[in-house]
């Protein structure tokens, strides 16, 4: 199937394109493609407007703003893979980017794409909640910052308003010492997760965060997890049942995520 007629229009400015949102009710926001493509072709979306927003510079920019890296929303994931994009974290951006799906998705898809679509499986909404990342948003009058636990609203709905761009990710930096651990579950290299686990062990900044994600909604987090803490193997069956506190009660989806998140410690903690 092909898409259903648009217009298309690629400013070269913020405000620019923050006013072609605000005049055309229903315009859509194009970043990458790598998700719009497939809905626009089996006309899940039939935006009267697009609006591509890569060939706007401050977009693609990385600036160090002193304890976070601020990346612009068309940051690709093959920029970060490939170091292009300054990393504060000591390689775990880069790890997590050459993670997702395939090179060519890769090259082609963006950070604030991938968190404006807010699908659960996405890589980069667990790995930037365990680092605590904040999101920024802006409409044509103003720019609010959003905690990242706060930015998915439902499965593919966030607190984006339709007339407001994701405009960047505020990543803090890591400590020298701190350790990272990423586990992803998934039938093919390349595919979508089906369980993510995520672990930071950052004694410095006080972060013992373990994250679970591809759930069926935002990344369940569980701070200050007690092998974490103590640096020794995470104990299974607690796991289980934080997990089953945070409302997950499906036996195969708790035993999948808690595997997950065990070997994401054992991975950070090795
Ligand atoms: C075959 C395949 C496999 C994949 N596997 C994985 C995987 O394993 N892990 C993973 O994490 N992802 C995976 N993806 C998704 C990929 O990472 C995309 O990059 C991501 O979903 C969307 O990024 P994009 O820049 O292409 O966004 P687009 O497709 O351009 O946009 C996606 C949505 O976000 C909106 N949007 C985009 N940018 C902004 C912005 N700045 N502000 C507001 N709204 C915005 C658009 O309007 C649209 O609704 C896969 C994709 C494909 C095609």
């Amino acid at each position: 199937m092909k898409p259903a007629r648009f217009d298309y229009m690629a400013p070269s400015t913020l405000s620019e394109a923050l006013g072609l949102l605000e005049s055309v009710p229903g315009a859509k926001v194009i970043a990458g493609g790598q998700s719009l493509g497939p809905m626009l072709n089996l006309r899940l979306v039939q935006p009267q407007l697009i609006v591509d927003i890569s060939r706007i510079p401050e977009m693609s920019a990385v600036e160090d703003d002193g304890d976070c890296t601020v990346y612009g929303a068309c940051v690709t994931h093959a920029a970060i893979e490939d170091g292009r994009a300054a990393d504060g974290t000591g390689g775990v951006l880069a790890r997590v980017a050459s993670g997702i799906a395939y090179r060519a998705v890769r090259t082609r898809g963006t950070i604030g794409g991938s968190l404006a679509h807010a699908d659960p499986a996405a890589d980069w909404l667990s790995a930037l909640t365990a680092l605590g990342a904040e999101i920024t948003a802006a409409d044509g009058k103003q720019e609010r910052r959003i905690p990242i636990e706060a930015l998915m609203t439902g499965v593919f709905e966030t607190a984006i308003g339709s007339a407001e761009l994701l405009t960047g990710v505020r990543v803090p930096k890591l400590s020298a010492n701190a350790r990272f651990g990423y586990y992803k579950i998934c039938r093919k290299t390349g595919e979508f997760a089906e369980a993510i686990g995520v672990a930071l062990q950052d004694p410095e900044r006080g972060r013992y965060r373990g994250v679970v994600g591809a759930t069926e909604g935002s990344p369940i987090v569980l701070d200050d997890l007690p092998s974490l803490k103590a640096g020794t193997e995470a104990d299974p069956g607690e796991l289980r049942e934080r997990l089953k506190g945070h409302g997950m009660d499906d036996p195969y989806e708790i035993q999948l995520h808690a595997v997950a998140l065990e070997r994401a410690i054992q991975e950070a903690l090795a």
